[in-house]
This record gives structure tokens, sequence and C-alpha cells, in this order.
């Protein structure tokens, strides 16, 4: 199958939603891409595509959407798995991280012992908009001494500017897909 194909695949796999969870966004649904065997196993096997037979010590996943498809890298690269979580939800010490939404501040944290410094990271969500929450998640592991390989979405949404904030970083960004707009 041409990268082409296989791109299509998977933006036809996904589901637009109009005005959700407010007026004016176009919400990439992507439970209809997971709940599609084949789909779900060509996103996940593009993801890591790069890194087969590479080490890579932990994937870290956002909450919620970057568990599930942070899960499967996990599985297929041999790697740990680390959840970067809304604040109050995890039971050890953590690390704490304010981020800026589109109203107002976020919160989000990982246990202070889930990474060791130098451990090679991989950062997965489904999807990139502006980037904050992405960025803040690199800041987080960088904090800890993450060496951060790339961050990984299925999807982009390019005219929402997030890939760059990621580079600013120094962190190479991987997707799969694109939609114009928000
Ligand atoms: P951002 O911090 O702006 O890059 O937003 C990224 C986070 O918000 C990801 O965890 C996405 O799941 C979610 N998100 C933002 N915009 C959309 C959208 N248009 N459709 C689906 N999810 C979105």
């Amino acid at each position: 199958m041409t990268e082409q194909t296989i791109q299509d695949e998977l933006v036809d796999s996904i589901r637009t939603i109009r005005d959700y969870p407010k007026e004016g966004i176009l919400f990439r649904d992507i439970t209809t891409l997971l709940g599609n065997a084949r789909a779900f196993r060509r996103a996940v096997d593009a993801l890591v595509q790069p890194w087969a037979g590479s080490k890579v010590d932990q994937i870290a996943g956002i909450e919620a959407r970057g568990f599930i498809l942070g899960g499967a890298v996990a599985h297929q690269l041999s790697a740990g798995f680390v959840p970067i979580r809304k604040k109050g939800k995890l039971p050890h010490e953590t690390v704490r991280i304010a981020y800026s939404l589109e109203y107002g501040l976020d919160e989000m944290e990982m246990h202070k012992d889930a990474i060791q410094r130098g451990d090679r990271v991989i950062l997965v969500d489904d999807l990139i908009a502006t980037g904050g929450t992405a960025e803040a998640a690199c800041k987080l592991l960088k904090s800890m001494g993450a060496n951060i390989e790339a961050a990984c979405f299925i999807v982009d949404l390019p005219d929402l500017g997030g890939r760059k904030k990621l580079e600013e970083l120094n962190v190479p960004v991987r997707t799969l897909v694109e939609f114009p707009g928000h």
C-alpha cells in the first residue's frame, strides 16, 4: 500500500463533528479510527515505524486519548508507558506544570519517579492543535531529564501552528494526517 492510500484510509476513518465541544470547532473524533481494527493497526504501525528496532525507554501518553495510542505504541516498541494526567489523579508524588488553555489555566502531572534522567522518551497524543498541551508535557518530561526523541500524533491541525512550538523546544514532530482549520 502506498503512503497516500494509508493516509486516505486514516482520514476516512476519522469522524468530524461540527460545533463540538463549542460552536465553530470541527472536532476530529478518533474513536471511529480506534473502532476500525485495520485503521487502528495502521495508525500505530505508522507512528512507530521510524523507531522500529531502536531503543526507546518510555512512551509518555497525554490523558486521555494519548493513553490508548501510547499503550499500543509502547507495546509495539517494547517500551514502558508513563501517563501524563490532569492534576489530582496520580496517587504517588508528582511533578506538575501549569499551561494555558483557550480560557484560563490548567495543570498536568506525572509521577516523580516515572522517568530516569537520560531516558529516551516518545510523547504520544491523538491530535496537535495549538500545541499548548504537548508543549507543557515536553517541558515536564525535560524537567525530569528525559531525552525526547519525538512527539507523535495521528492528526495535525497545521493552521494552528502547534508543530512549530515543539520544534522550538528541539522536539521532532511526527504526524500522520492533516486537516485544515480548527
Ligand atoms: P492543543 O493544546 O491546542 O494542541 O490541543 C490538543 C489537545 O486538545 C489534544 O489532547 C486534543 O485531543 C484536543 N483537541 C484540540 N482541538 C481538537 C479538535 N479540533 N478535535 C479533536 N480534539 C482536539
